[in-house]
């Protein structure tokens, strides 16, 4: 599931094949991930526009097409972005393509259909109303302490809740936990100062040389988690078996060894 990094990913991607070029039509080919807007309507709205500029936020991905028009896309389970050449067919499971006038086209692609694409006319007025959190390479540690004290419960589900911190979801949010050396079910209220700037630290960190990475996983650091979570999945610190348990609702992998519950 596309995370912060992959959606800033898919940002650079988007920067640096689909600016500033005529839309020419937008062909919708699956009208399910059109939300509180009609095919018809989204064709209308951006033939003849250009994308200007884009901006991130938490995974919410923002194109910002013209004067109090944006187009929002949001990557769900599957969702990616593809840049086509002329002659180079679209994937099977694109949903909406934008075609430019240089013949080139730019698909979203989402085989399992959880993803979101909607216009919207002014970025702040968006994140308000959804009562996102700030994105979580924006937040400042003295943010970020506040906002974990302020809320009880186990520290996972408080930094996949989108409304208090915006972009980490399950898998990064493990792989943090386990730089940070805490159970994903230790409780907030415990961790200290010093946890606390650890916890920050390795959030930057993930985040950050996941996308230096382009989130391509074959080349992340063999001591990441990520890599070996699953059944016979050992921890790359000490060796021994990982484990699961739901958290939050959230299938989680740790070790019990290097994350002590506290
Ligand atoms: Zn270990």
């Amino acid at each position: 599931m596309p995370e912060l990094p992959e959606v800033e990913t898919f940002k650079r991607y988007l920067d640096r094949t689909s600016l500033h070029q005529r839309i020419t039509c937008v062909e919708v080919r699956d009208a399910y991930v059109l939300k509180r807007v009609s095919a018809r309507e989204l064709t209308r709205r951006l033939k003849g526009r250009r994308f200007e500029n884009s901006h991130r936020h938490g995974k919410h991905l923002l194109v910002r097409a013209g004067d109090e028009l944006w187009l929002r896309l949001h990557f769900g389970m599957t969702g990616l972005l593809e840049y086509l050449k002329r002659d180079e067919q679209p994937p099977k499971t694109a949903r909406v393509i934008f075609c430019f006038a240089n013949n080139c086209r730019l698909a979203f692609d989402d085989q399992r259909k959880f993803g979101e694409i909607e216009l919207i006319k002014d970025v702040d007025d968006f994140l308000q109303t959804r009562g996102l959190g700030p994105d979580a390479l924006d937040i400042r540690f003295s943010q970020f302490k506040a906002m974990i004290e302020e809320h009880r419960g186990a520290v996972k589900p408080i930094l996949l809740n989108q409304q208090l911190i915006a972009g980490i979801g399950n898998l990064y949010a493990d792989e943090i936990l386990f730089r940070a050396c805490l159970h994903p079910a230790t409780e907030a209220a415990r961790l200290n100062d010093k946890d606390l700037r650890r916890l920050f630290r390795a959030t930057r960190y993930v985040l950050k040389k996941a996308i230096a990475l382009k989130t391509d996983f074959n080349r992340l650091p063999k001591s990441w988690l990520l890599t070996r979570r699953g059944t016979r999945g050992r921890c790359p610190r000490c060796d021994r078996a990982l484990k699961s348990a739901t958290i939050g609702g959230r299938t989680s992998w740790f070790c019990v060894h290097c994350q002590k519950p506290n």
